[in-house]
């Protein structure tokens, strides 16, 4: 076995799409301008991204575009003075952007909420009045237990307005892990809804909210917001709970934008859990808004007609980024659902795309291949002739379910894009624009202002083809500014390959410079001498048609000492037998040749994952060593 860690790839996908001439000629960015970022960018890093932070309104600008003194605890922006909020809010009232469409929120049950930027500036304005009534001040922490409201959104920049950190908790989490994020930065105040709506049923959220802080648990919390979105009676205790209307009802509709330090920190938010304990990851005002905005324009080739549309929660990263501040800095419309997508049937998204004319649809490889089992007549009962662009988030995305989305969804014109990054870069790192040429299964190459390297355990590059670790080899302006209340956790990103922040994924690079993802590091499948990342062999087995998702892990051996064995979960109409058995394993076989041997295949209802739908492959692996599976509080089953 190769000793530096190389992988080996055994995934061949030739298919190669190119961007249709009129979407070459209407895009923001042509491919010769791209060009001519990427050399710039590469010649003058700092001065690529004092570019994109001129773009924006600042109180003071920085003295030092990047301050490296303390590495890894890189400063960008030294000296300057901003706020997030004043850029994604307070301007646009001064611009044609005040009357337009912000926010366009759609329940569950049916009913929806739209408020123009002005109406959202005065929502947000009163309600950063009550949190200061209610003592909150810069630098306290604000945890957010909230489903996807408008209040979610009003609650976020309000708390950033007045120089308070947020801290999202996605409303799917349990009291304990909900606790374990309060005690974690000491939160002063929590907010939560009565409850929410989810596949016909109402959750009451106020409950677990109150079973968190029950006896002395989390006791930091003074007080608790409570948004009437059901309805239901809930208990309130008194001089703690207080009701979200109630407390902006005298509120004025104009709030001082606190003036903000380029460091000071934003918000935290807790990664998915997919590969261990969640960490606080921690943003900050100045670089991650510009970083955000400069790649979110990009990427999605933001236009003034645009409606954009990602369907993550705003507990996670992507519901931060690309669900509110990336749209809301760039002055476009963003689509929030409440609930199930499947609710009341499997068509919910796109008579959601249909009846707003959403033009950009960003979602996850786990959503789609939910929607492709149920197949292709859901969409075709739809006009989903607005999409102009399709985006996907968050896994290895299987060149079939790539396609799928294409033909299906974007009438084989619009391109996927498939954007990598993390909670801890906050922006996207590896990405196509719409006038790449396209390959499916492919984040293509890192976007302008952005050094990415395939490398072994020492840092060296890998040749062109082999697998190996995926590493950030300089600062970008969205990057964590740290870890809260955990430098040496912080400081390990950037020690395991000295100089280079290493992101925990694996991939290889094409001879074209086109990055595939592979897998996570943690996750690398040995077979017979040959380490492979477990997203080449997932993509093999997603070729057949019976599969609908699987998880493929390596299991000790007698003999080999490791083993590939994969769970699979079959599409409807198929059956799991001896028979399917054999045929899978041949698939794997033709897709990646002889020897990607698996050694065992067990069919499942379902998957473990995480709440933002990841699989938990290190669930799998405990189950099968018998070890133990560690923190769970990310996942769907924590109970
Ligand atoms: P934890 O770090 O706690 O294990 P997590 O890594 O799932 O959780 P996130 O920050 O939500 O937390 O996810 C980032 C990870 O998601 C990446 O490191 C990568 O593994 C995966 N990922 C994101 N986008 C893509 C993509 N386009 N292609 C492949 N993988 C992706
Ligand atoms: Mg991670």
């Amino acid at each position: 076995m190769d000793q530096s860690g190389a992988l080996d790839s055994l995934l061949t996908e030739e298919r190669v799409l190119r961007p249709l001439p009129q979407l070459v000629i209407e895009a923001n960015i042509n491919p010769q301008e791209l060009e001519a970022a990427r050399k710039f960018a590469a010649m003058d890093h700092l001065g690529y991204w004092e570019e994109a932070a001129d773009e924006l309104d600042w109180f003071k600008k920085w003295d030092q575009v990047l301050d490296d003194k303390d590495a890894p605890f890189y400063r960008w922006f030294a000296g300057a003075r901003c706020n997030i909020v004043y850029n994604a809010l307070d301007r646009h009232i001064e611009t044609a952007n005040k009357n337009k469409l912000a926010l366009i929120w759609e329940g569950e049950p049916g009913d929806s909420r739209k408020y123009t930027y002005f109406e959202l500036y005065r929502e947000v304005n009163r309600f950063a009045n009550a949190l200061r009534s209610l003592g909150i001040r810069k630098g306290d922490r604000v945890v957010i237990y909230m489903p996807p409201l408008p209040e979610t959104v009003i609650a976020m920049l309000a708390t950033a307005k007045i120089g308070a950190i947020h801290s999202l908790v996605f409303a799917g989490f349990s009291a304990k892990a909900l606790r374990q994020r309060i005690n974690d930065c000491q939160a002063r105040l929590l907010i939560t809804s009565d409850g929410f709506y989810r596949n016909g049923h109402i959750i009451n959220l106020k409950e677990t909210a109150d079973a968190a802080l029950v006896g002395s648990c989390a006791d930091c919390v003074e007080s608790m917001v409570v948004v009437r979105r059901c309805n239901i009676g809930v208990d309130m205790v008194d001089g703690r709970d207080f009701h979200y209307d109630d407390l902006i009802r005298q509120e004025r509709n104009e709030a001082p934008t606190e003036v903000m330090d380029a460091a000071d920190p934003l918000f935290m938010l807790h990664t998915s859990g997919t590969t261990g304990k969640p960490k606080g990851i921690v943003h900050s005002h100045a670089g991650y808004m510009v970083g955000v905005h400069r790649t979110l324009t990009s990427v999605f080739d933001i236009k003034p007609t645009d409606i954009f549309w990602s369907t993550a929660d705003p507990g996670w990263v992507t519901g931060h980024s690309a669900g509110i501040y990336g749209p809301l800095l760039a002055g476009t419309t963003t689509v929030m659902y409440e609930g199930h997508p499947n609710y009341p049937q499997a068509d919910r998204l796109w008579s959601i795309v249909a009846r707003y004319g959403v033009t950009i649809f960003y979602t996850v490889p786990t959503m789609i291949r939910m929607l492709m089992r149920f197949g292709a007549q859901y969409p075709k009962q739809h006009d989903l002739s607005s999409l102009r662009l399709l985006g996907s988030v968050g896994e290895p995305i299987s060149p079939e379910t790539w396609i799928w989305l294409y033909k299906n969804i974007g009438r084989s014109e619009c391109p996927v894009l498939d954007t990598w990054w993390q909670t801890e870069t906050g922006m996207f790192m590896i990405a196509p624009l719409p006038i790449s040429l396209l390959k499916p299964g492919s984040v293509t190459k890192p976007l302008p202002g952005v050094e990415a390297e395939v490398v072994d355990r020492e840092g060296n590059p890998m040749p062109t083809g082999k697998g190996g670790l995926l590493v950030i080899t300089k600062p970008w302006p969205a990057m964590m500014t740290g870890l809260w209340n955990d430098d040496d956790r912080y400081r390990e990103y950037w020690t395991k390959i000295p100089g280079v922040y290493y992101a925990g994924d694996v991939a290889r690079k094409d001879e074209d410079g086109y990055i595939w993802m592979q897998g996570r590091a943690d996750d690398v499948i040995n077979i017979a001498g040959h380490r492979i990342g477990s997203a080449e062999v997932e993509a093999a087995f997603a070729a057949h048609p019976a599969v609908c998702e699987v998880a493929v892990i390596g299991v000790p051996d007698r003999i080999k000492g490791e083993a590939a064995k994969g769970f699979v979960v079959l599409n409807d109409g198929f059956e799991a037998s001896d028979g399917m058995i054999k045929e899978l394993k041949k698939t794997v076989r033709n897709e990646l040749g002889p020897v990607a041997v698996i050694k065992s295949i067990e069919f499942r209802q379902e998957l473990p994952k995480t709440r933002s739908g990841k699989i938990m492959r290190r669930v799998l692996k405990a189950e099968e060593t018998g070890t133990g599976i560690g923190d769970l509080t990310g996942g769907e089953d924590e109970e």
